[in-house]
């Protein structure tokens, strides 16, 4: 009798840095990126570099250029990258424009997007007081639902229907009251409420651009990324990027996420403190070591 088959090895380990260039890393970068670096290491699996350089108003080539250099500097390595190339090339996400239209095409076809004309200010308006409960509390007003096709009459909805991609943003409609959970490998057992933790969700920006959300997702699929180690900030981000995947029939990596660096008046790390930056700390003669050593 031959042996009965081995069970199917689980996917080798790949992990991401996936800085924006809006500015130069700082200290807290850098402690997240480190343990998103040991991760890989530990198993012998692969790190990449994603530029996510999406926004072009606030992202610069030479933030992009500092980032890297910044980044060897403090001794990360990757296999992956915009600068070393790989087999999911390009990793910036201003060249995989056309992945995310071919993403946001298929939410459209299968009717979980709408536009939304709402301007920052109707949305302002029409929240509540940010909703404190779940997961870290609400990280953006929830969307009142104002732009909701039922919400609309017949003749707005068939003149919407027709509506090119550009020039209004489009919602992913959130499935109002359903519970999602995952289990962070940093933090345990996380949950929260669809329509209530957080509401639906730009996927498509004004500026005819993905949102950060439907980019990270569509990359992270694409790349083959079996965990996402990044900060506790984007912990509510993670049930939206959840829904996506699903949406896209993607499978879900596992999610890692790190406690914030904060300043000794307890405000997060910001790109705006400049004295925090790894460019001034390596002026100012510190070594990748030593700052290290500090936050151990
Ligand atoms: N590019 C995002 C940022 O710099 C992080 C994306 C992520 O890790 O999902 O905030």
């Amino acid at each position: 009798m031959s042996p009965p088959p081995a069970p199917p090895a689980p996917p080798a380990y790949r992990g991401r840095l996936a800085p924006s260039p809006t500015g130069y890393l700082h200290l807290g970068h850098a402690r997240t990126f480190w343990t998103a670096q040991e991760r890989a290491r530990a198993t012998g699996g692969t790190l990449l570099l994603r530029n996510e350089d999406l926004d072009r108003a606030r992202c610069r080539p030479e933030f992009a250029a500092a980032m890297i250099e910044d980044l060897r500097w403090f001794g990360f390595a990757w296999q992956e990258g915009p600068d070393c190339g790989g087999p999911h090339a390009p990793y910036d996400q201003s060249a995989r424009l056309d992945l995310y239209r071919a993403a946001f095409d298929r939410l459209r076809a299968a009717g979980l997007v709408y536009p939304c004309t709402c301007s920052r200010r109707d949305i302002a308006e029409s929240a509540g007081a940010p909703h404190e409960s779940g997961v870290g509390g609400g990280d953006e007003p929830l969307y009142s639902g104002r732009c909701r096709p039922e919400r609309l009459d017949a003749a707005e909805q068939n003149r919407r229907a027709a509506w090119p991609r550009a020039g209004h943003s489009w919602r992913f409609r959130v499935p109002d009251g359903r519970r999602l959970q995952f289990i962070d490998t940093a933090l345990g057992p996380q949950s929260a409420v669809a329509g209530e933790t957080f509401g639906d969700f730009v996927v498509w920006r004004r500026e005819d651009l993905p949102s950060y959300q439907l980019a990270v997702v569509v990359d992270d699929a694409a790349m083959g990324i079996t965990e996402v180690v990044r900060g506790a900030d984007l912990l509510v981000s993670t049930f939206r990027q959840l829904l996506l995947l699903e949406a896209l029939g993607c499978p879900a990596p596992a999610y890692h996420h790190c406690p914030l660096l904060l300043d000794a008046a307890g405000q997060r790390l910001a790109k705006r403190h400049a004295s925090l930056s790894l460019r001034a700390l390596r002026a100012a003669g510190r070594t990748p070591a030593e700052l290290r050593l500090a936050w151990a």
